[in-house]
């Protein structure tokens, strides 16, 4: 790949986009692009206004994306004049690298030790997402310290259910096991419908995974009443948000295997901390012992907190980044004497296990996508009614944490929820569109008169909460009962949010399954994102429903002779 990359004009240094669907090809992309290029994949579900965004902010020298594939990151590409790439499958599972040649000005061939391997962006606490470089040095380091961390060795291998376009899914799941002369089984999506079948057929000794994922695995073998405990696993790991202990003693009784909870940060070229093997112990609640890099507890000032007490967390080593991509102030802000300031807070307990109490940044983690507030406060605000708008946390079953929103009209201006959220939701991805939208008279501030995000559930719990109301019609009935079935929850009102009573995208495709086949209709993906209460969805299925109605009348209508037609009608 890195003789055709040159020959496309190519080179060491060159920032190359690669919007690709999830699969081996992406993983084979990324390694190669990186052996002769700097690799930047970028998540397949942005919209256009987005990819334009990422490859104007890389300064991408070329786009790479699947031949055939009708992705939005074409146009954002054509815009703003980067180079179209495509890359061609052959029958025989070879890839191959089209498209016009550049004028080469970069240097051929491998990349060395401290070139720029792979660039990924953050979603920083400012509205523009900071760029983490990392080189080879960072990337090998870190896949090596996982690698060590698991006793991984050729005779291992992953089943991958990660992104290829985060840390997690590229460094643990595609290098660390290639760094142990392993494999790793690329699949095309998250399924936990498909997750046992995979388990059989690909006999994994190992996966990695965010909670939600194990979550949804362990409420689909529950659902079929299967058990996995005779699989080819070894141990299970978990990282990139909060693993509940309960969800990590499920999973142990599930599979009786070991459960690995490790922490990691796309700054550090993901690992920071983990958990061990046995017969050596796992802390549940802790994310385990430095893993590869010095991890440090720092307090305000930048200088160390006693032994035992909380701070924030520090970071150095070789697999942590130099610093952020043209942008001195985010690096004044990070970097204190050596040390990457994580914006993570925690302590170390007397054995030297890490616990990880809260966090100083802004970031939300939901289910282990990381949203930056303000990015989403930016999108409400252009809203002709909005005059103030904060998005902020809230506690959520399976994703640890949700994203709702507050928001503040413009004197005299009447607008709702649900109008709100299908702005937002024409605007962003539906991963980063509020769940709630609550519309208030005023924010609530804290003693300095800013509006704190942080603790901004609590206070405005009262606008959150909703009084159960039984369904009002027979479609209001249906979609109540999908709603409870999914979710496990007995009572669900008329005007409860889907994903506030523990809904996330995944039980949102199962209920939308169910909902299609028990009406025979067939129902946009997007559906309960934006109608996400029984009322709002029912309203919207009647409307479906009565259009097909009319549709098919009129095509009856079609196939009749003008005398038939007006008997009919008659
Ligand atoms: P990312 O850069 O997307 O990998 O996100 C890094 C952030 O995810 C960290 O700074 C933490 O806030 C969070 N995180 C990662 N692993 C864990 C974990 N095991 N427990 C709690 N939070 C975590």
């Amino acid at each position: 790949m890195v003789d055709q990359l040159n020959r496309l004009g190519i080179g060491r240094g060159d920032k190359v986009a690669v919007v690709l669907p999830q699969g081996p090809e992406l993983a084979v992309a990324f390694l190669g692009v990186a052996c002769g290029a700097t690799a930047a994949p970028l998540n397949p579900a942005y919209l256009e206004k987005e990819f334009a965004f990422y490859l104007g902010d890389l300064e991408a020298r070329a786009l790479i994306v699947m031949a055939g594939d009708a992705t939005p990151a074409r146009a954002a590409a054509a815009s703003l004049g980067v180079p179209l790439i495509e890359l061609i499958v052959s029958s025989d599972g070879g890839l191959d690298l089209s498209g016009a040649t550049q004028v080469f000005v970069s240097q051929l061939g491998m990349a060395m030790a401290d070139e720029v391997a792979l660039v990924l962006h953050t979603s920083g606490t400012t509205s523009r997402p900071k760029m983490v470089p990392l080189t080879h040095g960072n990337l090998c380091t870190s896949a090596c310290n996982i690698a060590r961390n698991l006793d991984l060795s050729e005779r291992d291998t992953c089943l991958n259910v990660m992104p290829l376009f985060h840390i997690h899914g590229l460094v643990a799941c595609v290098l660390a096991p290639l760094a142990a002369g392993g494999g790793t089984f690329c699949t095309r999506a998250f399924d936990a419908g498909q997750f046992p079948g995979w388990l059989e057929a690909w006999k994994p000794t190992w996966y990695s995974a965010v909670p939600t994922m194990h979550q949804a695995i362990l409420a689909h073998l529950q659902e079929q009443s299967r058990t996995c405990a005779g699989s080819t696993l070894r141990f299970i790991r978990s990282s990139s948000a909060a693993l509940p202990p309960s969800v990590m003693e499920d999973l142990e009784k599930t599979f009786r295997v070991p459960v690995i909870e490790s922490y990691g940060m796309t700054e550090a070229a993901h690992q920071i901390a983990s958990n061990p093997l046995p017969p050596r112990v796992r802390k549940p609640g802790s994310v385990g012992l430095p893993a590869g890099p010095g991890v440090a507890i720092l307090d305000e000032a930048g200088g160390f907190v006693h032994a035992g007490a909380a701070g924030e967390i520090a970071i150095r080593g070789a697999n942590v980044t130099l610093g952020y991509h043209g942008n001195s102030e985010a690096n004044a802000q990070a970097f204190h004497r050596g040390w990457l300031r994580t914006g993570d807070q925690g302590y170390l307990d007397p054995d030297g296990y890490l616990f990880i109490s809260g966090r100083l940044k802004e970031q939300i983690n939901r289910g282990g996508e990381k949203l930056s507030p303000r990015e989403i406060d930016e999108v409400l605000l252009t809203h002709p009614m909005v005059r103030q708008a904060v998005a902020f946390a809230v506690p959520h079953p399976s994703l640890g944490e949700d994203l709702a929103a507050a928001v503040v009209l413009h004197a005299g201006m009447d607008c709702t929820e649900v109008e709100l959220r299908g702005f937002a939701l024409d605007r962003l991805p539906a991963f980063k569109t509020p769940s709630r939208i609550v519309i208030v008279t005023d924010i609530p501030r804290g003693p300095t008169g800013k509006i704190q995000r942080i603790g901004l559930a609590g206070k405005l719990k009262g606008f959150l909460q909703i009084d159960y109301e039984a369904p009002a019609t027979p479609m209001e009935k249906r979609v109540v009962d999908v709603f409870s079935e999914v979710l496990g929850c007995p009572m669900v009102g008329r005007h409860d949010n889907f994903f506030m009573l523990g809904g996330d995208s995944l039980r949102a495709m199962q209920a939308l399954a169910r909902l299609s086949q028990s009406l025979s209709m067939e129902l946009a993906a997007l559906l309960i994102f934006r109608w996400p209460t029984p009322s709002s969805l029912a309203s919207e299925l009647e409307r479906i429903q009565s259009e097909m109605e009319v549709d098919a009348l009129a095509k009856i209508l079609e196939g009749l002779s003008p005398e038939e037609r007006a008997k009919l009608l008659d």
